[in-house]
């Protein structure tokens, strides 16, 4: 017989080892919280990094996923932002403290004691999950909850990202070319931008994928492209990327760096930065980039090509995140799962 105050849940249970079916009390939501019943929870990178240990200091044992699309439930002491039944997204950023001195400049991306969503706290790749309201994003109605998934951390990052690459940018360089990707490409190029696409040296499917969402010019990484870049975005954890991407931007472009894990940046001569050359990072996600995204992107309209994975797979989808072999979004549909 089920019970009804447990759920399933893919858990890690350790660094560098699989994750592994189990059963879990359902949680209950504390001040200012919602329960949630999830419906679908995107597969990133950086759950990847987590299991992987490239991160600094997950809770363990942990369910992973921070692109959560969830059904509102139940609700915790003072939690009155949203009603039962009504479907909102969490996001990498769970909560902020309010306090510190970047959440009084407005800069809660920079918070200095953070809660990131199936990192520090339980995440989605479970049948229930408790977020903080106020972190919580109403989402488009437009949106499917397995195409508003990959929104919750691949666009709304990757969106900072973009915009982190300043005005006046009409040749847009993207390296690596997945989820987040995928997804701002067609934002750039709803806002007339010329876009190049970097993958990895031959690798075709990748080449086609990005020409399909909206590339102009794809090729291999280390290939020079037809015209100088204005900016260039890296979403592939690979530091040589930062002097690729250099070597690529005119003088006064910005690099921009999306991810929230890199390699080792090479050393290089300073005649590439020189010139006014920028490089930045883009770090985490205010609740701002989610209004502006959330609003912006039935618009255009962002749609996400999507794989997707019943819960008991969700470690095949990091495996096939790990190699390389997904392309567009990995996407865990509690849907097919039994109600
Ligand atoms: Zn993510
Ligand atoms: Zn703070």
């Amino acid at each position: 017989m089920i019970n009804p105050h447990t759920m399933r849940a893919m858990l890690l249970d350790a660094l560098h080892t699989p994750l592994r079916l189990a059963e879990l009390p359902i949680p209950a939501p504390g001040p200012g919280q919602v329960l949630l019943k999830v419906r679908a929870c995107g597969v990133c990178h950086t759950d990847l990094h987590i299991a992987d240990g490239e991160l600094a200091e997950p809770k363990l044992p942990l369910v992973l996923g921070h692109q959560i699309v969830g059904i509102v439930a139940e609700f915790g002491p003072g939690a009155s932002r949203f009603r039962t039944g009504e479907r909102v997204g969490v996001p990498w950023l769970g909560s902020a403290d309010g306090t510190c001195p970047a959440c009084q400049r407005g800069q809660e991306n920079l918070c200095d004691h953070p809660v990131f969503t199936g990192y520090h706290v339980d995440g989605g790749f479970a049948e229930y999950t408790v977020a903080d309201e106020r972190f919580c994003f109403p989402l488009p109605e437009t949106y499917s909850d397995i195409e508003a998934a990959p929104l919750l951390c691949a666009g709304l990052i990757g969106y900072r990202t973009y915009r982190m690459a300043g005005e006046n940018v009409e040749t847009l360089g993207i390296y690596g070319f997945g989820a987040a990707a995928h997804l701002i490409s067609q934002i750039a190029r709803y806002e007339g931008k010329r876009i190049y696409a970097f993958t990895r040296p031959g690798d075709q499917a990748a080449q086609e994928f990005a020409l399909r969402h909206g590339a102009n010019w794809a090729g291999d990484s280390n290939v020079q492209p037809p015209e100088s870049l204005d900016a260039a975005l890296i979403f592939a954890p690979v530091g040589a990327l930062v002097v690729e991407a250099l070597k690529a931007t005119r003088k006064g472009g910005v690099v921009v760096c999306g991810g929230i894990h890199m390699s080792d940046i090479p050393s290089f001569p300073y005649s590439l930065l020189w010139e006014e050359r920028i490089i930045r990072s883009v770090a985490n996600l205010t609740q701002r980039d989610g209004e502006e995204f959330f609003a912006l992107a039935p618009r255009v309209p962002v749609k996400a090509e999507v794989q997707t994975f019943p819960l008991e797979n969700a470690e095949q989808a990091l495996g096939r995140l790990r190699s390389g072999e997904l392309t567009g979004a990995a996407v865990i549909d509690f849907q097919s799962a039994s109600d």
